[in-house]
Parts: structure tokens; C-alpha cells; sequence
């Protein structure tokens, strides 16, 4: 790179809102890096499956379905799924999925469509009051910059995600921890506790200050693509992602903003209970958020 600072791919077009997906590769890798979709860890199946049904939670919006992994996994265990993504290259694979499995009532029935968190309330229908749950889940928030500077885009995004949330019900959104990005300057390498997934996978970590203040993180993704697995993809394959380092304290108050201070909350640092300053720093955030009548 010369002068610019490359955010996404070569090749993913910057235009509008970035779609970092756009070259298809790295949501051809991305499918590949998190393994199946039986291959969410067992930890997070039970984490988030619980915590669904401790709610009470029939009806899930998955505002950030990527390939549907998250999806699948909840369709299979009989919740009502609405799926929205912005990212055509990957919703194809949740539709592929859902052709596929279309003999399945369940399946059958799973809704995906395309949409984006800034007109989310234009992009889909709300059923009566709302869902019981909305998630956005896999480190998906952070992808949406702060293009002014001033987070109205990340505040009116997630005041769109509240407002898909029925009055008594929850979502649940996570982040890395940049809070831990931030002070190392390097994200966690090695497995990911999301995604039991086999390749080997490096990270290399960049963080773009503007004006004192941390604006943007670009990791850099190697994974390590066994021959025998695919054919039409280079042994090794790079795919470059960036998002917003929110942090967890500022990131709580956004959230109370979206819910208009009507929101009980909690955090989870890697699905367990978060207490600050804890001694070992998590790899994610997991805020859940029950949004009060
Ligand atoms: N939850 C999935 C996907 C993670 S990738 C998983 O864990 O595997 C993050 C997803 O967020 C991408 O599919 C991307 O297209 C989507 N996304 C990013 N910005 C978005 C926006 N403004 N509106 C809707 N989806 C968006």
C-alpha cells in the first residue's frame, strides 16, 4: 500500500455502506474459518440456547446472519427465525442452506431477506410488538464505521436493532475486546472460541488513531486452507476486515441510549459472567439487554 489506508480487500467496492463481503472471498473463506455450522462451539450453542429459552423466546431477528451460522443453529432448535444480513454474497449461503434443508418444516418456514441496520424498520416487516429476541452476534456491530466522526451512525443503528426488540424481551450483541486490542495492540491469535474450527489462523492487528482517539482496527486474517478441503481456494488465503474498537463502558452507554434507559443489563465475557477488572481478559463481550416495559 502506497498512501491510502486499505480497509477492506482489494476489490471490494467503496461505495455507500462498505460491504466487506463484496469480493465473495471472504465470505467463501469466512464459511471455511468457522467450520460447519454444527461446529459453533458447544459452549456457545448452550450459552445462547439457554439464555434464549430462560427468556422465554420463541420468535429470534438475527440482524446479522452472515452465512446463517448462528441461524441454522437456532432454526434446528425450533426458534422462529427472521434472518437479515446487508451482505448479499453472504446471504447466499443461509438461502443455499435453507434450499437445501426445505423438506424441514422448520426450515421451510425460516425467513432470510436483505437488510441494513440504518433503515432496518423500511427493510422488514415488525411482527405486533416487536421479536423476543433480536441477536447480533459473531463480532458483527463493530463492522459499521463511524463515517462522522460522532457515532450517529452506530447510535442510529442500534436504535433500529432496540426498536425490532418487544418490550420484555432481549438482545444480545457481542464485540471483540478492544478494550484489550487497545492496550496490547494485538488481538487474541489462535482458536476462537466462537467456532470450533480446524485451520490455523493468524491475525496481524493495526489501530488507526484519529484525533486521539482510536478510530479503527484492521486485522488481517491468514487461514491456513488444507488442499483437500477446497479446490478453487489458494493454500494459504488473507482476507482483511475492520472495524470500530467500541469499548465496553462506551458501548454500554450507547446501548442505554438505543433503549432509551428503559434496559436491564448485563455482560458476559466469553459466556461467563463478567466482573471488571477481572484478572483474565476475555476475547469477547457479550451484552445482553432486556429491554424493560
Ligand atoms: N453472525 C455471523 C456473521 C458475522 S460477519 C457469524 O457470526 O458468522 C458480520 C456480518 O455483519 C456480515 O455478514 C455483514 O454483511 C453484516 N453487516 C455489516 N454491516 C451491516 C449492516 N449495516 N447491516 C446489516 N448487516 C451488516
Amino acid at each position: 500500500v502506497d498512501s491510502v489506508f486499505r480497509t477492506r480487500s482489494l476489490g471490494v467496492a467503496a461505495e455507500g455502506l462498505p460491504d466487506q463481503y463484496a469480493d465473495g472471498k471472504a465470505a467463501k473463506v469466512w464459511q471455511l474459518y468457522i467450520g460447519d455450522t454444527q461446529s459453533r462451539t458447544q459452549e456457545y450453542k448452550s450459552w445462547l440456547v439457554s439464555v434464549l429459552k430462560q427468556s422465554g423466546v420463541r420468535n429470534v431477528l438475527d440482524v446479522a446472519c452472515g452465512t446463517g451460522v448462528d441461524s441454522i443453529m437456532l432454526v434446528e432448535e425450533g426458534f422462529n427465525m427472521v434472518s437479515v444480513d446487508a451482505s448479499d454474497k453472504m446471504l447466499k449461503y443461509a438461502l443455499k442452506a435453507r434450499w437445501e434443508r426445505r423438506k424441514e418444516k422448520a426450515f421451510d418456514e425460516w425467513v432470510i431477506e436483505e437488510a441494513n441496520w440504518l433503515t432496518l424498520p423500511e427493510d422488514i416487516q415488525k411482527p405486533g410488538d416487536g421479536f423476543d429476541a433480536v441477536i447480533c452476534l459473531g463480532n458483527s456491530f463493530a463492522h459499521l464505521p463511524d463515517f462522522k466522526g460522532d457515532q450517529s451512525d452506530q447510535k442510529l443503528a442500534l436504535r433500529n436493532i432496540a426498536s425490532m426488540v418487544r418490550p420484555g424481551g432481549i438482545l444480545i450483541i457481542d464485540h471483540r475486546n478492544y478494550d484489550y486490542i487497545l492496550e496490547t495492540g494485538r488481538a487474541p491469535q489462535g482458536k476462537n472460541i466462537y467456532y470450533k474450527s480446524d485451520l490455523t489462523q493468524d491475525i496481524s492487528t493495526s489501530v488507526l488513531w484519529v484525533n486521539s482517539k482510536p478510530h479503527m482496527i484492521t486485522l488481517d486474517y491468514t487461514i491456513h486452507v488444507p488442499q483437500s478441503i477446497i479446490k478453487d481456494l489458494p493454500e494459504v488465503s488473507k482476507f482483511r476486515l475492520s472495524y470500530y474498537p467500541h469499548r465496553l463502558e462506551s458501548f454500554t452507554a450507547i446501548l442505554n441510549e438505543a433503549f432509551s434507559g428503559k434496559m436491564l443489563h448485563s455482560v458476559y465475557g466469553d459466556f461467563k459472567a463478567y466482573v471488571p477488572g477481572q484478572t483474565d481478559a476475555p476475547c469477547y463481550f457479550i451484552h445482553l439487554c432486556k429491554k424493560t416495559a
